[in-house]
């Protein structure tokens, strides 16, 4: 696939975002850093349906990491419950609060917090400060592997720095929730490729 090709994923995939984002209250622009961080925090490993019952209700409960000091742990997993992995993330949300008075704003320091990693680090930054940062999930990297074929790679490293070049740097942020959303509606595990906008192209479709 030549450097054309790619930027015509990156830039129908931008066009398909305008009329295909998911709207989930997280997403709100105006969500603060520790709102977005909440949010990322929970998806892990968890639908986004699911977090989207629990989420309102944390927030008002906990609106700051302040709130979650004062917290005891059992608060934090009766609110946390209906998402599984409650004492886990009670325990870190908790560890977290009692170390920091506000969350820190770089992915190296994101990443230093307890149970906090590159996913929902760079997730943060983009979706609440619109940084440059590609995000890689599974379903994500599904994406990558399908559209790309061959020359997605195989090593953690080389993924990451693949992801870094196909960012849209103008757009980011949306660039960002696209994938995630293209990858959960159409480039699902099992693909409507008849429906999909980059069937011409993709390597995937082409090899069947
Ligand atoms: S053509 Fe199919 S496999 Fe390729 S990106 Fe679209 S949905 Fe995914």
């Amino acid at each position: 696939m030549d450097g054309s090709t790619a930027r015509r994923f990156r830039s129908e995939l931008l066009e398909w975002a305008e009329e295909n984002l998911r709207e989930f209250s997280w997403r709100d622009p105006d969500r603060s850093l520790y709102e977005v961080f909440v949010a990322e925090f929970f998806l892990t490993q968890t639908p986004a349906e699911n977090v989207a019952t629990v989420y309102p209700r944390f927030l008002d409960r906990f609106s700051s990491l302040g709130a979650i000091e004062e917290a005891e742990e059992s608060e934090l997993a009766e609110v946390i419950e209906p998402l599984g992995f409650y004492n886990m993330r009670s325990d870190a949300l908790k560890q977290i609060a009692d170390e920091h008075d506000t969350l820190p704003e770089t992915v190296d320091e994101l990443t230093d917090l307890v149970r906090v990693g590159p996913y929902v680090a760079n997730a943060t930054l983009c979706f609440a400060h619109g940084e440059p940062l590609p995000i890689l999930d599974r379903n994500v990297e599904r994406v990558y592997d399908r559209v790309f074929g061959d020359e997605w790679p195989d090593s953690p490293t080389e993924r990451r720095q693949f992801a870094d070049r196909h960012l849209s740097t103008d757009r980011p942020r949306t660039y960002n929730l696209a994938l995630l959303d293209f990858g959960a509606a159409i480039c699902q595990p099992e693909p409507l490729c008849s429906e999909c906008f980059a069937n011409g192209y993709c390597e995937y479709y082409q090899e069947r």
